[in-house]
């Protein structure tokens, strides 16, 4: 630690301890002892979570009982490496949280936790989180000739640049509320620069509104011009949603409530809103998932995808699924195409097999499995209309 940074730190300190109530009890919270089992309640905490939105999906699921909505949240839900990056991430993040609500009770008035641990505490939760797994050197093969499927060495000075399940680079600092995670306009009444935010939803609406008879035809650019942008994009960003849909405290459904406990954000309805009349109602929105930070531990948001243009969305991000896509019944090295059903000779995409297709819910008489895709969601039942019969050709010619 710099000079500066550690005498900055027992200023702070001792500021802080001047308005401890007691400062036996801060200094207790603050041994090893105390973050150990803080970490061990989180852990069991995001655990719970997690199991309670999975088991509620698989039941909706298996009474074909999930809506349109929640089936566009299924598929925000983080998979198999994006899963585990993002619960480490969230095992990180409710540590500290807990961490601060126990100090809360020893110490007067609003401190960042960050700023009373020190960098080895800090260190210590970061490892005991899983985050350290992440940040571990990559050694890159020097004879490797190709792009890598989760764009690791694709540069070889920076190996974790660009690649799948890392935190979305920044162009500016964060701005949250409290200055490391909680987004403005969570505290109501809460100012910034001496004026309240104003309710997203009113934002849209001022922004969305305007009279029907403004919407004309673009003369110059075709359907394809978005098409292509939304293809492109899933080649490289995809923010998941947190995977948990109730609060970590277990007692509140995000879907039904419209308390603002995380990780539910729920969006408030503004007075005079044109579609909704009920002010106490809410929409339901969900937080992005975190990505682990060390250090200040300032809320990142994960991306599941190489962020080159790499045809993440036809061959994977991670390897697994990279696996998964490839006919492996011979050595030619091409993608697996569905065995099944054929568009007049042209091939169609495989399908995905799993025990519980939403996919077939949704597609009602026509009983569609989801398509398997480079991303998920891009063989989602969204774009198993004649969208997906585009992207697909798309996907050929690209
Ligand atoms: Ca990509």
């Amino acid at each position: 630690m710099k000079a500066e940074t550690f005498l900055g730190l027992l200023v702070f300190l001792n500021l802080l301890l001047a308005s401890v109530s007691s400062s036996s009890d801060f200094l207790e919270e603050l041994s090893d002892a105390s973050l150990l089992s803080s970490a061990a309640e989180a852990k069991q905490l995001v655990d719970a979570a997690y199991k309670r939105t999975r088991d509620r999906i698989k039941e909706q699921l298996q009474n074909d009982a999930l809506t349109p909505v929640e089936l566009l949240g299924y598929f925000k839900q983080p998979v198999a490496g994006t899963r585990a990056a993002v619960r480490a991430a969230d095992y990180m993040e409710t540590t500290l949280n807990l961490l601060k609500e126990k100090l809360q009770r020893a110490v007067r008035g609003d401190f960042n936790v960050t700023d009373v641990l020190t960098p080895a505490q800090l260190g210590m939760i970061f490892k005991v989180s899983g985050c350290d797994l992440q940040d571990q050197n990559i050694n890159c093969e020097a004879s490797l000739r190709y792009r890598t499927i989760t764009g690791e060495c694709n540069n070889r000075r920076n190996p974790s640049l660009g690649a799948s399940n890392r935190a979305l680079v920044r162009w500016l600092p964060a701005e949250y509320e409290d200055g490391f995670s909680v987004p403005h306009g969570w505290t109501e009444g809460k100012r910034f620069s001496g004026f309240p935010f104003p309710l997203v939803r009113k934002v849209s609406n001022e922004i969305v509104r305007f009279p029907p008879e403004q919407l004309r035809m673009d003369q110059q650019r075709a359907l394809m011009f978005m098409q292509w942008g939304q293809f492109i994009d899933h080649d490289l960003d995809f923010s998941p949603d947190t995977p948990a849909r109730v609060t970590f405290s277990g007692k509140v459904d995000c879907r039904t409530s419209c308390a603002k406990e995380h990780p539910c954000f729920p969006i408030k309805i503004p007075p005079n809103d044109p579609r909704i009349k009920n002010t106490r109602d809410c929409l339901p929105f969900f937080r992005s998932a975190p990505a682990c930070t060390s250090g200040r531990a300032i809320r990142d948001q994960i991306n599941a995808l190489t962020s080159f243009l790499d045809g993440s969305m036809v061959y994977g991000s991670e390897v697994p699924l990279a696996n998964k896509l490839r006919d492996w019944t011979n050595q030619l090295g091409l993608m697996a195409v569905n065995q099944n059903f054929t568009d007049r000779g042209k091939a169609f995409m495989p399908f995905n097999s799993m025990q519980k297709d939403p996919c077939l819910t949704v597609s009602k008489g026509a009983k569609i499995p989801c398509f398997l895709a480079g991303k998920l969601g891009a063989g989602a039942p969204e774009m198993q209309s004649e969208r997906l019969h585009q992207l697909w050709l798309i996907s050929l010619i690209a």
